[in-house]
């Protein structure tokens, strides 16, 4: 037989092994379990159930012996008057009836231990039995209350481990998804955490990028290409600074050059000993490019216009001088240069007026329906008059061509930019060919030289602002290139395409399309002088472009096609 001392220490000696274990559990479900079973083992209970309080004040089962998941509901109406009212009271005894009968479980007598923390209501174990059993000594209620304390300890250590689990599980998701990209460092400046955003702007990928020094992966560099993470890291050289930042060009590992902004939150010990740092970093690449484009803006600009205003100023001194009597021929030319040059500042003035309406907020277009061979012969006869005899234009339009559905100023511009690049970038002069055709509901129009032509290099740029093909000529060319710029997006404004096809040294083709008006009625057009030669190679090319059968089609004809200039 056990002496009083004996069970004691028994007791105790059960205390300490089941603590120690629930005190190395740290996940909620298996901590639980095993205190469920503990309880119905210790109370010699045949069923049993833990529910815990949730946010919303009520109990909730999260884990039972004996009892199935699906009858837990049944056990909430028992759990709630066994909460309001104590063990005890007949509505309790009432309710535990009710969930035996509708389970048709011998369930004749609950014991429930609180599970309290401090002060904190955790939740309840409920113990069942089979039988009613004699009432419990006070040891066995002492050995209850210890074992529920010991458990409500456990309990409450693995909830704030769940909740920690899930706050980080929230952080990562949010860092993850951050459109920044957001790197986590350690003490040693090597990345710990690196987000989706960071992999997409370095072009590192997650598992290569972290364990690696900071200054590897993202190597900022300065106008000068000097490294600044090697040579001044502002975590190192600023430890006072509680939010350094650098910017500064990147390459990525696909070779891209990205223009970014690194700001650091880092985190110190008591003592400031440097234990980590968040870092965020933005890609600046779009508003550091439009910076530069704002400075290449100017510096054109400046060059640009006061190069037509001071020939203006010169001419205009020579002539008016009083002490000098020009004959009529030199009063022309004089004329002529300061028209020309008033033309090119007027042409600039436009493409300035229409880039600001571009960027502040689209073009409105004025649309009408229009003939497009009469505005071609009006803007080759005014470059005509310029160029002398060193271009030939030839003009090529079917008769039939629908007219266009377009704005006419801004489709003026278009061509005006079209023809006046052929001839610039044209030294040696040459043809100038102007045509098109009806492709399905649109108008195609080319523009082609035989001037110098542009590299496959330059090609996919030559539409950018402020893009000017490095070479003599052009530096030799006033331009601001803001053309082509412009002349893309009036065209795309009306929903056309503009490209460009040329073989250097041999000369360039520009087209583009428009949207083709509603078909003239009979009689509605203008009837346009007949033709003279076909050109078979433009044809050839033309045929290909409609990818259409080398058979002109019936009724097929040059509206206009050379117009003899010079
Ligand atoms: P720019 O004011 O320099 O003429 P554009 O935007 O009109 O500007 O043209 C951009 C660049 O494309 C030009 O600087 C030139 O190098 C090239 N380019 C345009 N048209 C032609 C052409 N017909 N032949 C050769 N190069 C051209």
């Amino acid at each position: 037989m056990l002496t009083f001392t004996d069970q004691r220490l028994r007791q105790r000696d059960f205390l300490l092994r089941l603590s120690r274990a629930m005190a190395a559990e740290l996940d909620l479900a298996p901590l639980l379990e095993l205190v469920i079973g503990q309880a119905v083992e210790l109370l010699a209970g045949n069923y049993g159930l833990i529910a815990l309080q949730g946010q919303d004040e009520r109990l909730h089962i999260r884990v039972s012996v004996g009892i199935d998941k699906e009858s837990w509901p049944l056990f909430e109406p028992f759990l709630a008057s066994l909460r309001e009212e104590g063990v005890d009271a007949p509505r309790v005894r009432e309710e535990l009836r009710t969930v035996a009968e509708a389970l048709d479980l011998p369930l004749r007598q609950a014991i429930a231990l609180p599970l309290r923390f401090g002060v904190k209501f955790l939740g309840l174990i409920v113990v069942f039995r089979a039988a009613i059993n004699v009432a419990f000594s006070t040891d066995d209620r002492q050995l209850l209350s210890a074992f529920a304390d010991h458990a409500a300890i456990a309990v409450h250590n693995a909830q704030l481990y769940e909740q920690a689990l899930a706050e980080k599980q929230r952080l990562n998701s949010i860092i993850e998804h951050s459109a920044d990209g957001v790197m986590i460092l350690d003490s040693r400046w090597r990345i710990v955490a690196f987000n989706r955003a960071m992999e997409q702007l370095t072009g590192w990928p997650r598992e290569e990028a972290i364990g690696r020094p900071c200054a590897e992966v993202l190597a900022i560099e300065n106008d000068q290409g000097v490294n600044i993470c090697l040579t001044a890291c502002p975590l190192q050289c600023y430890p006072e600074d509680p939010n350094p930042v650098v910017e500064g060009w990147i390459t990525t590992r696909d070779g891209r050059r990205r223009y970014i902004a690194n700001s650091y939150s880092p985190t110190r010990d008591v003592q400031g000993r440097f234990l980590g740092a968040i870092a965020n970093v933005h890609d600046l690449t779009a508003r550091k490019q439009e910076e530069e484009l704002q400075l290449t803006f100017i510096s054109v600009m400046s060059h640009e216009l006061k190069t037509p205003v001071s020939i203006i100023k010169g001419y205009a001194d020579m002539l008016n001088r009083p002490d000098a009597n020009w004959d009529r021929q030199t009063m022309r030319e004089g004329l002529q240069v300061i028209e020309e040059e008033a033309d090119r500042l007027g042409r600039l003035i436009n493409d300035l007026l229409e880039v600001s309406r571009l960027q502040a907020g689209g073009l409105r277009l004025e649309l009408t329906v229009w003939d497009l061979p009469l505005l071609v012969e009006k803007i080759v006869r005014a470059f005509a008059a310029q160029v002398g005899d060193q271009f030939e234009f030839q003009l090529r339009f079917p008769v039939d061509l629908p007219p266009v559905h377009a704005d006419y100023e801004r489709i003026r511009m278009v061509l005006t930019n079209l023809v006046s690049n052929a001839i610039k970038y044209s030294p040696e002069g040459g043809t100038i060919r102007i045509g098109g055709w009806r492709a399905g509901d649109q108008v195609l129009v080319y523009v082609s030289d035989q001037g110098v032509g542009i590299q496959p290099e330059d090609l996919p740029y030559i539409f950018d602002r402020f893009y000017r093909v490095d070479n003599r000529l052009t530096r030799e060319t006033q331009g601001t290139g803001l053309g082509l710029y412009l002349t893309k997006a009036i065209v795309e404004a009306h929903g056309g395409r503009i490209w460009a096809e040329s073989t250097p040294g041999r000369g360039s083709r520009f087209f583009f399309t428009l949207p083709a008006g509603p078909r003239p009625l009979p009689g509605d057009g203008e009837v346009l002088e007949q033709s003279a030669p076909q050109d078979e190679q433009e044809d050839a090319a033309r045929e290909e472009q409609r990818g259409e059968n080398a058979t002109p089609a019936v009724g097929y004809r040059m509206a206009v096609d050379v117009i003899g200039l010079g």
